[in-house]
């Protein structure tokens, strides 16, 4: 169905070139939005998402960004608004793990760098998304995604506690912010897989580690990039209107 541009949702997702943020954008598009979307590196990655989206009738832009630049991250919101005029939603995807291995072994620089990506980039998005959307600031409210893993409440010993850290600051970033601005119209939520198939794994120097936890998933496998979006497609769908706060887990029964 054809419908007027101005009436249709804008939302920014980052690291949408691969992985569960490229199956978000995919469901997304197919449910009617606009799509600024972000990557690092993969260009080739990002330009078969962008044609996918498109197909589906959506409008959408590529923004090319190391998160782990705030002064770069804190471009994107100001540029989807240049482009779209508003924008109704945000969609904090990009993450890294680290290297798996035993806490004494983690460097201090890759926990900076994934504090970095998974935390600070996620306040600077959240704060310029927030500034654009409060209703007392004239803005029409909105809807902000956060995706941080079950791994926030396991601290997940000999496998990356630093990366735990990181999405247990998420989860309190969703706390917060939506207590703070659920009176300016604004929901903020989170959804938090559990070992999703996607690449993550292997830059963490483990790509078969979905198959290796399967035995300890209640499901038996590990999830697919696609079965995370679908939550996150019904945190911007009408029927969530009275949800925030939230932390929706999608991880197989873990
Ligand atoms: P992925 O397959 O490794 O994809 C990562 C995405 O983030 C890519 O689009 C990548 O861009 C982008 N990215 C990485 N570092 C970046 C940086 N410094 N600046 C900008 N963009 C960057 O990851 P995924 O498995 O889909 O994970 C998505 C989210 O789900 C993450 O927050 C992760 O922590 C969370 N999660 C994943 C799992 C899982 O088992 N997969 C489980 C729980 C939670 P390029 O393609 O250009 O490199």
């Amino acid at each position: 169905m054809e419908t007027d541009a101005s009436s249709r949702p804008v939302t920014i997702v980052t690291g949408a070139s691969r992985g569960i943020g490229a199956a978000i954008a995919e469901r997304l598009a197919a449910d009617g939005h606009d799509l600024v979307l972000t990557f690092r590196d993969r260009v080739a990655d990002a330009d078969a998402v962008a044609r996918r989206c498109e197909a589906s009738g959506a409008r959408v832009r590529f923004l090319q960004v190391d998160l782990a630049d705030l002064d770069a991250a804190a471009t994107i919101v100001p540029t989807a608004i240049a482009e779209f005029a508003t924008i109704t939603g945000l969609v904090n995807n990009a993450g890294i793990t680290g290297r798996i291995g035993g806490f004494l072994d983690a460097s201090i620089e890759e926990s900076e760098l994934l504090f970095r990506v998974n935390v600070l980039a996620p306040i600077v998005l959240t704060r310029a998304a927030i500034a654009h959307m409060a209703t007392d600031r004239g803005g029409a409210g909105g809807s902000i995604v956060n995706i941080s893993s079950g791994a926030a409440t396991t601290g997940s010993p000999n496998t990356y506690i630093p990366y735990s850290m990181s999405k247990a600051a998420l989860n309190a970033l969703t706390t917060g912010t939506a207590k703070e601005f659920g009176p300016v119209g604004v929901r903020v939520n989170t959804v938090s897989p559990g070992t999703t198939r996607t690449e993550i794994h292997a830059a963490a120097g483990r790509p078969n580690a979905p198959e290796e936890r399967a035995p300890r998933i209640p499901m038996r496998r590990p999830g697919e990039p696609h079965e995370i979006a679908g939550a996150v497609a019904y945190l911007f769908s009408p029927d969530a209107s009275y949800t925030s706060g939230a932390d929706i887990r999608v991880a197989g029964g873990n």
